[in-house]
Order: structure tokens, then C-alpha cells, then sequence
């Protein structure tokens, strides 16, 4: 079987047709609840660990953004995808010296965790007379487990990375701990979008969007706020 056909066909069309309206039901309460329309909330589709019948069937959902964690997989899952109209989203930590080849692939890298990072980011950028959209990650439960910039500390290094001139700095990225405690959870959340309030005022940082939210906490991320959710298990099922 050749490449494109193993994008266009795949079992998770059926998986997608019944996880997909249960989704965009539960955006929309919380979107609600926020006092904001579901359309102010963008589905990321998580296709990292599925095979590439994922991305056919994702499109023909009419989910376009779709994201990748390991810059190989994502390379090999933009070969796979060929011509189809796919906004690729980097959402996982990146390497610096891989940095140029997520920077040219990713329509949005998510994942700006430290400043380091972000140079390389930005050079990649000037050397193609472009600016790389990104957003800064926050670490807000700091957990050593977590990258990103520490809450207490993120204004002073979104704003070392909003003064780099091949970047634009379209919001903040978050991942919250693995816990079901509600309160736990939209605490990191709160936390983050605080941050953002607090970051729009930092010049060249656009502040609009906030990454947050994943299969089993995005309710609640959108609740407080989140304008991207980061979806792969309560849509594609689990990863083999
Ligand atoms: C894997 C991953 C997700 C999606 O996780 P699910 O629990 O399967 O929805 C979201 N964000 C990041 C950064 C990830 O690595």
C-alpha cells in the first residue's frame, strides 16, 4: 500500500464521526460558561503515536490544525500528509539544534520553553525573512517534570523572547498535571491566563492565544479560558 493511501483511508473515521460532535458539544458548554462562543476555541488534533490514517480521517472531519511532540514524527507525518491543507502545530519540547526544521514545518510551535529555545527559533526565522509564530510554555503547577518558564518568573522571559525580531509571540502554552482535582487543575489554568493578562502589555507580544487543555482536563481549560485545546486520546482513541 502506498503512502496516500494509507492517509486517506484508516479505521478512525468511524471514531472520529462518533468522539467529534461530543466534543465540540462539551467546547461549547464551557465556552458558554466562559462567556465566549465555541468558535473562539480551536481544536488541535493530537495525531502523534497513530498511524497516518489519522490524518486522513481528521481532515475529512474538517479538523485542519493538527499536532505532532517529536519534530521526526512530525517530518515524517507532513511527508505522509502530502498535499492536504494540514496547519501542523509543534506541541512538544524541541531540541535547539532541531529547532530550524520545526521552525520551517510548524505553523505554530507551542512549545518555547526557554530562551535558548527561542534564539534558535528566532534565527531560523531571519534566515528566512520570517517570523515564527510561537508561544511561550509555562511551567504554572511546577512540577520538575514540567518545561517552561517558571509562573513566578514567566513576564521578564516572555519578555527576553518577544524582543526577538524572528518571532511573534501570539500567546502562552501550558500542559497541567496528570490529576483529576478540579481545583488543581483550573488553578494552573487561572494561573496561566493571568500570566497572559499580565504579558499583553509586554510590547511585540500579541497576547490572543492561550494552549491549554488536553482529553482529560479541557473542559475545564476552556472554562478558564483556553482559545486552543491539545486533543489526541478523547478523539483518536488511545495510541497503540
Ligand atoms: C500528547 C499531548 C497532548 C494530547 O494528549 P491526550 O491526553 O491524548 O489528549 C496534548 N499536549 C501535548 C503537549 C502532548 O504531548
Amino acid at each position: 500500500m502506498d503512502d496516500r493511501k494509507l492517509v486517506s483511508t484508516g479505521c478512525f473515521g468511524s471514531t472520529l464521526r462518533e468522539r467529534l460532535p461530543r466534543v465540540r458539544e462539551r467546547i461549547a458548554a464551557a465556552a458558554e460558561l466562559s462567556g465566549r462562543d465555541a468558535s473562539a476555541v480551536r481544536v488541535v488534533t493530537v495525531t502523534k503515536g497513530h498511524p497516518p490514517g489519522a490524518i486522513g480521517a481528521a481532515v475529512a472531519a474538517g479538523l485542519l490544525d493538527l499536532g505532532e511532540n517529536r519534530v521526526e514524527e512530525l517530518e515524517e507525518k507532513v511527508r505522509l500528509a502530502g498535499d492536504l491543507p494540514v496547519r501542523w502545530h509543534m506541541i512538544g519540547h524541541v531540541q535547539r539544534r532541531k529547532a530550524g526544521r520545526a521552525a520551517r514545518l510548524a505553523a505554530l510551535v507551542h512549545s518555547v520553553d526557554s530562551l535558548r529555545l527561542a534564539e534558535r527559533l528566532s534565527r531560523s526565522g531571519e534566515a528566512d525573512a520570517r517570523r515564527i509564530p510561537v508561544l511561550v510554555q509555562v511551567n504554572a503547577s511546577g512540577e520538575a517534570t514540567k518545561g517552561g518558564f517558571p509562573a513566578a518568573s514567566a513576564l521578564d522571559g516572555i519578555g527576553e523572547v518577544a524582543e526577538l525580531r524572528g518571532l511573534r509571540v501570539l500567546g502562552l502554552m501550558t500542559m497541567a498535571p496528570l490529576t483529576g482535582d478540579e481545583a488543581v487543575l483550573r488553578g494552573v489554568f487561572a494561573k496561566t491566563r493571568a500570566v497572559m493578562e499580565a504579558a499583553a502589555g509586554i510590547s511585540g507580544v500579541e497576547g490572543r492565544e492561550l494552549s491549554m487543555g488536553m482529553s482529560n482536563d479541557y473542559g475545564l481549560a476552556v472554562e478558564e479560558g483556553s482559545t486552543m485545546v491539545r486533543l489526541g486520546t478523547t478523539l483518536l482513541g488511545a495510541r497503540p
